[in-house]
């Protein structure tokens, strides 16, 4: 800011040319002497010549220099009325700039700072990490495919793109204020270093984009005995450790049973990130450690437990069984149906659902890869949402608010992704999942909105004039049209028979549409869906204005006039699953499935173009080639 309003004023010197300088400043008369003593050689050369200058010049050029020098002063004073004017109304733009603090630096953050306009916003950043992490190449850094430098990016990097009018700090939120529109931060950093560690911020909007942690279910000692696989520094430390295993299974004076023991590696879970890690962890030891440790060759065994009938559940079934059976070629153990009751040291304590039985596995290494819940911030603020409804003295606005968040794993949003409640706290990402409005809530006054002529009944015409509000409001009745495989939403009128009617009364319109909102589901906790939420929210932030006057939304049946913004609508580009040995399963849009060599090719390709920056694009292509050439780096480090 200072360098943009100290231009002018540099510039206005030389409105007083430099041969007028010199003419005038001949004939100046300065009475210096009493600052000779202090003024430098050079200096007083300049006063001495600019004196003889002035005292030769004649005095309409004396007055032209006054002139010229006070006009230039009167320039300059202007100017610097001006600048601070400017800077007056610059800094009253910035305080009538409203205040977005967003919380987090994952993928749905990073995608709603890339995109945010922030013209009309002050915005501030909060996240105990200060950088953006690829997580779907985390498997990969946990065996030194990719090394964890190149899937980061310093937030900083995506802040500075905005001329550093984004600020961030490393810190993490311990409390949310909605009432007083704050939250309450603390530094993470813990070296000895002076100064306050808490701070707090207000905000106008607030984005909550804290992603998830891990869920242990509280099952004893997994916080004490296992991986995690979650952040960079858990795949670092999965790296480490599993070097550590080799190294240790080959020392002198072990049993053979205890060197079997310590390459015994254990994954809790058979979902997407248990089995690519199993994969990885596969080719990691069989392509690069067995030829480094050829003496242990035949002792290395890998178990994925599953509690589930298959792993990879919740892909296409295809999918699954290929999976499966890959995993038994390759030699890694699956165990499904199968629930781990407590974990120690030694041993991963399981019971064998169908049979009942209990079986210790003993472990060298152990990763848990169950899901994710809640962050202690969230689950904070979701209770003092239930708090806070039962304050209230209307019971229906009690019971509204608590039924909104009050029994719910993660932060209930609406279809806007607002938090259920208020209308100024977003959540975005795997901390939040969206409530879809169901259309029997609003059925009576869907029925009102289109029965134009208030016959008490439904003609074709008036529901056809209605439909796109509802496809758009109810997004629940397309996908009942496409699983019914009716081709258009008309069809919905006709009668149990399948004829076509001409009106519809409420109980048929009700019957009609009474099975569209079991096609409801919550969205996966996935970096897609987060990254789309995130892209969806900065678009809604930069047309706030405008759709203030030009709402681009639906209809409102409850209520009057459209709503400002269409609501977030997912769009699923499919799902990988790298299954090791240059080998990849993947389930895209239109119930197509794809498996092999070509597959991988195919992820190959999709992550590198996926990179957030050109930066970590080359580093991850550029690991990935290296590791063709010279293999995998074996150091424990
Ligand atoms: C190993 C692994 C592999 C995966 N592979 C895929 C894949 O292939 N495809 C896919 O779609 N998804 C994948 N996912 C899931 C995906 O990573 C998540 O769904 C995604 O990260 C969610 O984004 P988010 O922004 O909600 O949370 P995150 O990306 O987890 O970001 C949360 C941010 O909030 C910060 N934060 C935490 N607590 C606080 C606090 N109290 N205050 C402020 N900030 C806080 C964190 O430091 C972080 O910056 C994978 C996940 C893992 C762990």
């Amino acid at each position: 800011m200072r360098e943009k309003y100290g231009v002018p004023f540099i510039h206005n010197y030389p409105s007083i040319s430099h041969r007028c300088i010199q003419k005038a400043g001949a004939k100046l008369k300065f009475p210096f002497n009493c600052h000779n003593r202090t003024l430098p050689f050079h200096q007083m050369k300049l006063f001495s010549y600019l004196n003889k200058a002035f005292n030769g010049f004649p005095s309409s050029s004396k007055l032209l220099l006054v002139f010229s020098l006070s006009g230039g002063g009167l320039v300059a004073y202007s100017e610097s009325q001006s600048t601070s004017a400017t800077n007056n109304t610059e800094l009253e733009r910035l305080a009538n700039k409203k205040k977005v603090v967003v919380l987090g630096t994952g993928w749905a953050s990073a995608s709603f700072l890339k995109d945010l306009d922030i013209s009309s916003y002050d915005v501030r950043v909060v996240s105990p990490r200060n950088y953006f992490a690829f997580t779907p190449l985390l498997p990969s850094v946990t065996c030194g495919t990719v090394e964890a430098r190149s899937i980061v990016e310093p937030i900083r990097n995506i802040v500075k793109k905005k001329n550093g009018e984004i600020q961030f700090w490393e810190a993490e939120c311990t409390k949310i204020d909605a009432a007083k529109k704050k939250v309450f931060c603390r530094s993470s950093i813990e070296a000895n270093l002076v100064g306050k560690k808490e701070f707090s911020l207000d905000y106008d909007y607030l984005v909550i984009a804290t992603g998830a942690e891990v869920n242990t279910f509280n099952t004893p000692g997994v916080v004490e005995y296992c991986h995690f696989l979650k952040e960079v520094e858990d795949a670092q430390k999965i790296r480490a450790s599993v070097i550590d295993c080799f190294e240790k299974a080959i020392l002198p004076e072990l049993t053979e049973e205890e060197r079997r023991i310590n390459l015994h590696f254990v994954i809790v879970g058979g979902g997407p990130t248990g089995v690519e890690f199993a994969a990885e962890l596969h080719d990691f030891v069989y392509e690069d450690l067995v030829k480094l440790y050829p003496m242990v060759r035949d002792l290395v065994s890998i178990t994925v437990i599953q509690s589930g009938d298959h792993i990879l559940n919740t892909y296409d079934s295809r999918i699954s069984s290929f999976a499966e059976t890959k995993f038994a070629r390759d030699g890694i153990d699956v165990c499904t149906g199968c629930r781990v009751l407590s974990v120690t040291d030694k041993n991963v304590n399981m019971k064998i659902k169908s049979t009942g039985e209990y079986v210790p596995v003993p472990h060298g290494m152990v990763v848990w890869s169950t899901g994710v819940t809640t962050r202690p911030v969230v689950k904070d603020f979701m209770e003092q949402i239930g708090q806070e409804s039962m304050l209230l003295t209307c019971m229906a606005i009690s019971a509204l608010l608590s039924g909104m968040q009050g029994k719910r794993r993660v932060l209930a949003t609406d279809e806007w992704l607002r938090v259920k409640g208020y209308e100024d706290v977003y959540a975005i990402g795997d901390c939040a999942t969206i409530d879809q409005r169901k259309v029997m809530e609003d059925i009576a006054a869907i029925f009102k909105a289109a029965d134009k002529n208030n016959s008490g009944t439904l003609n074709v015409e008036e529901f056809q004039d209605m439909i796109d509000d509802i496809l758009i409001r109810y997004p629940q009745v397309d996908l009942h049209l496409q699983s019914e495989h009716l081709s258009s939403v008309t069809d919905l009128l006709k009668d149990p028979e399948g004829n076509a009617r001409k009106e519809i009364d409420i109980e048929g319109f009700k019957l009609a549409l009474s099975h569209v909102d079991s096609q409801l589901k919550s969205l996966p906790a996935t970096a897609q869906v987060a990254a789309q939420q995130g892209a969806y929210l900065s678009r809604c932030f930069n047309r706030r204005e405008l759709c203030k006057t030009q709402p681009e939304g639906p209809r409102r049946f409850q209520g009057q006039g459209r709503h400002e913004f269409m609501p977030f609508r997912y769009k699923h580009f499919g799902q990988f699953a790298p299954l090791g040995g240059e080998q990849a399963a993947a389930e895209l849009p239109g119930d197509w499935v794809s498996v092999g060599r070509s597959t991988q090719w195919l992820w190959y390709s999709v992550y590198a173009s996926k990179q957030v920056s050109w930066r970590t694009r080359v580093l991850v292509v550029f690991d990935w080639t290296r590791r063709f050439i010279f293999g995998r780096d074996s150091s424990g480090i």
